[in-house]
């Protein structure tokens, strides 16, 4: 699933190409991606994007007057193809991915939203599983603030602060896992990033969080935004759908220090890393670096 590192990745490789430019048509493929009436569409064209911003998971292509809302879900592509540079052989298919090289796939069952800009491009959003969701906000304060009323910190921004995060932990019953992965806590931490934060702070995930020493959360509180940094910094994690904005995967993957990584040794310690699951999802972990 894309996390904050993945949709930032997207963010920035898409900003360059889409400030600017008007929307001109839109294509629909399945719509239970769609959050809202897709007449409203049509409002869109004509349309100038602004600025692409991103809250937690969320991608925002914001025009004057209304902002697209895009989360990517478990599988969800957004890409930008230019069809001057198109080839349609199917031998360029990327095996992991699903998707042809670079600019040069085409739009298949998959692919939900065309929207075509002015410059003959086309900004494309895929998913396969369908988890993804796409909504439409009017540009203003109010409209967007209760948008995004139920998530929490930005991990990457000055709000990101060690006194909230602190009291925000207070008395928590559930375990320093499952709180890692509730957007209201800290926005943008998936599965991958809350594994990797976890091993950086020496704390194991099924730790209750009230358990959790002084320094471990501080220590909690100061990894996070490293991790995701680095997430950043290798273009996003690619193990199965994730892709940029061109189509490539990133290259995070081969820097995970526990996640995906059962059975292997630690680079630590050697220790195999351990496979556990809390609240339903898979947690890797150091046994002998990670302690309750
Ligand atoms: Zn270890």
């Amino acid at each position: 699933m894309p996390e904050l590192p993945e949709v930032e990745t997207i963010r920035r490789g898409l900003e360059p190409h889409l400030r600017g430019r008007t929307f001109t048509a839109f294509e629909t493929g399945d719509l239970k991606v769609f959050q809202f009436d897709l007449l409203e569409l049509c409002r869109l064209e004509g349309q100038t994007v602004t600025s692409l911003g991103r809250r937690g998971k969320y991608l925002l292509v914001v025009m004057k007057r209304e902002i697209l809302v895009i989360h990517l879900g478990m599988t969800g592509q957004l890409t930008l193809r230019d069809p001057g540079s198109a080839d349609s052989s199917r031998f360029l298919r990327q095996e992991t991915t699903g998707l042809q090289r670079i600019r040069q796939h085409a739009p298949d069952k998959h692919t939900h939203l065309q929207i075509l800009l002015d410059d003959g491009r086309t900004l494309m959003f895929r998913d396969v599983r369908k988890f993804g969701k796409v909504h439409l906000l009017k540009n203003d304060g109010a409209a967007v603030a209760a948008f995004f009323a139920h998530m929490g910190m930005e991990p990457l921004d000055d709000s990101y602060q060690l006194q909230p995060f602190l009291k925000y932990l207070k008395n928590r019953k559930q375990r320093v896992k499952s709180l890692l992965l509730d957007q209201r806590f800290v926005a943008g931490v998936g599965n991958i990033y809350a594994d990797e934060a976890l091993f950086e702070a020496s704390i194991h995930p099924a730790t209750r969080v009230r358990y959790l020493r002084r320094y471990q959360k501080e220590r909690l509180f100061e990894v996070i935004p490293v991790v995701l940094r680095k997430g950043i910094e290798f273009g996003g994690t690619s193990l199965r759908d994730y892709v940029n904005s061109d189509g490539e995967s990133g290259s995070h993957q081969q820097n995970l220090q526990v996640y995906g990584r059962e059975g292997q040794p630690c680079y630590h310690c050697g220790q195999p890393i351990q496979r556990i699951v809390i609240s339903q999802r898979s947690s890797h972990y150091c046994p002998c670096c990670q302690t309750r």
